[in-house]
């Protein structure tokens, strides 16, 4: 069959609608007036298939025979391009940590073209660690096996758990070793080379609108941002008045809603810059990220955060924010009343206070939401603080709880300490008690409740000592855990019998170990 039909079919609007850079090489430059750099991915010694996500093939129209078609695995290796494929590098800038950085763009990233599936849907194909482009910088452009496995895992579990997120179609096995120095402490090593296929819409950050504004080049950021609402919104293209305001409330909006998912599933980015906030609202660029085992709002996996902890748990909603008033700042230079992108910025207010509000009332299972229940919501979230309390492993278990005779043991395993547990025994037998009487003020089928509960709480999610388990076993060669935790987190609400291992909290041995509950952005 498919010597007669491509594997993929492209139309790469991005390539032809847009400037490119002229100059073909890998050189490092700064690249002006232009929003992409061709350049071809460098191939590699010995590719090998190591997962796919059946979902993104699917989307992609990929049927198994596809995937197991050499030519795929070459492009997919980043070892040759398949009949529509054009390798580039997009152009940006952005804020790091804070501080405007220049230019940065896709370092280790090339993007493929853009592929049509036979539904008519876009999507932007991107290897991640297919070698150098001319915004690699001192850079190789390659990522290793740990950080592209985490990559890997942790898009496809936060789609299935509901959260906007870029997706991963594969994941390679180069056959050659990249040298990293984890922690940055003069111990470089080699470690086993990979890529990733990722899929999106579209990889457009931030980050691109920042850098042609700093630059002053207005007629480059007008045209990708008209590009930008053609392709990527197009039910906002009808009001050319009002566009570019209706367009950045919509991001906004997006941001918002992005940022309540991150904060009810308990997920911590790690590197929010302005460089790795999708304009789609996507959750992007998985790096340093973790998810939230003891609830700690000052948590943040990233050791290179660690001092000032700028991004940790309870800041990312503030932080998505200043992000935005960054678009905001670069955008404002293409607006007849600039003032005016205020209002995005309290759209992004309004809509976080309001699907903030109503997600933890559907983690809690209550019908509505009061002013008591933010205080309730308070409480709760200062005792799991204070008794170091499993995010996940409370709010999945508080579904059992009865309310006419609300017991502490049903969220018992959810404490990590013994100690703690005894100490905070008054206070969570209190927060229960006034919980419970709450519960009771709606009227609610215990059954239905413990469903829409249950819906609302993962039962499983990618913890961070799992990821680092799968990893050490892929790296010995052993990729059976790796295929396990893919299949687990694709039912992350559903009780999976057998599968307990996959759920449990921290161990002990993974408080302080490397890749568990600290991380490193080399990768
Ligand atoms: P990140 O911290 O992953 O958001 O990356 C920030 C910038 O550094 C982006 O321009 C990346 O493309 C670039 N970068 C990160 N790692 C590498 C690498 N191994 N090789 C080349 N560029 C990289
Ligand atoms: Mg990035």
């Amino acid at each position: 069959m498919h010597e007669h039909r491509a594997l993929l079919t492209f139309d790469n609007r991005f390539l032809r609608e847009l400037p490119g850079d002229p100059e073909r090489s890998t050189l490092p430059r700064q690249v002006f007036g232009a929003c992409w750099s061709p350049i071809d991915p460098t191939p590699v010694a010995a590719p090998r298939l190591l997962a796919h996500s059946h979902e993104v093939a699917a989307a992609l129209d990929l049927d198994a025979e596809a995937m197991a078609a050499p030519e795929l695995l070459a492009a997919l290796a980043g070892n040759a391009l398949l009949p529509g494929m054009a390798g580039y590098a997009s152009c940006y800038g952005g804020h790091q940590f804070g501080q405007w950085a220049g230019q940065l763009g896709d370092g280790r990233a090339i993007l493929l073209g853009e592929a049509i599936n036979r539904q008519g849907q876009r999507f932007e194909l991107q290897l991640k660690g297919a070698g150098p482009t001319p915004y690699s910088r001192r850079a190789d452009g390659r990522a290793v096996l740990r950080s592209s496995i985490r990559e890997f895992l942790c898009s496809e579990a936060m789609h299935h758990l509901g959260v906007p997120t870029t997706r991963a179609l594969s994941l390679v096995g180069t056959g050659e070793t990249v040298v990293r120095d984890m922690f940055y402490d003069g111990h470089p090593v080699p470690e086993p080379g990979a890529v990733v296929c990722r899929v999106a819409p579209s990889f457009t950050r931030f980050g691109h609108f920042e850098l042609p504004a700093a630059r002053g080049d207005r007629a480059l950021l007008l045209q990708l941002v008209e590009f930008t609402i053609a392709r990527d919104f197009p039910e906002l293209r009808s009001d050319p008045e009002h566009g570019l305001l209706a367009w950045f409330c919509e991001i906004c909006e997006r941001t918002a809603r992005l940022l309540v998912h991150w904060m009810r599933v308990g997920f911590v980015h790690g590197v929010m810059n302005t460089d790795n906030m999708s304009i789609l609202g996507l959750t992007i660029d998985y790096g340093p990220y973790g998810w939230v085992d003891n609830f700690d709002p000052g948590w943040t996996p990233n050791t290179t955060d660690a001092a000032s902890r700028r991004y940790c748990f309870s800041r990312q909603p503030a932080i998505a924010r200043w992000n935005l008033e960054r678009l905001a700042e670069a955008l404002a230079m293409l607006m007849p009343r600039p003032d005016d992108l205020a209002s995005g910025l309290e759209r992004y207010d309004e809509v976080f206070a309001a699907e903030f509000c109503s997600a933890f009332a559907a983690k809690l299972g209550l019908r509505s939401w009061t002013h008591e229940d933010a205080q309730l919501l308070e409480d709760l979230f200062d005792l799991m603080h204070r008794a170091e309390i499993d995010m996940s492993e409370f709010f999945r278990s508080l579904a059992g709880l009865d309310p006419a005779h609300p017991n502490s043991e049903v969220v018992r395993e959810s404490f990590y300490r013994e100690d703690l547990r005894h100490r905070h025994a008054a206070d969570l037998r209190r927060w229960l008690l006034r919980y419970a009487a709450r519960l009771r003020l709606d009227a609610q089928a215990p059954e239905q409740r413990r469903a829409r509960m249950h819906a609302a709480n993962p039962r499983y999610v990618l913890r961070n000592y799992l990821a680092q388990q799968a990893i050490d076993r892929a790296e010995q060669g052993d990729l059976q855990m790796l295929h396990d935790l893919l299949e687990v987190l694709r039912r992350p609400y559903s009780e999976q019998p057998g599968r307990q291992a996959f759920s449990a909290k921290r161990p002990d041995w993974a408080r302080h170990r490397a890749g568990c509950s600290m991380l490193s952005c080399s990768s």
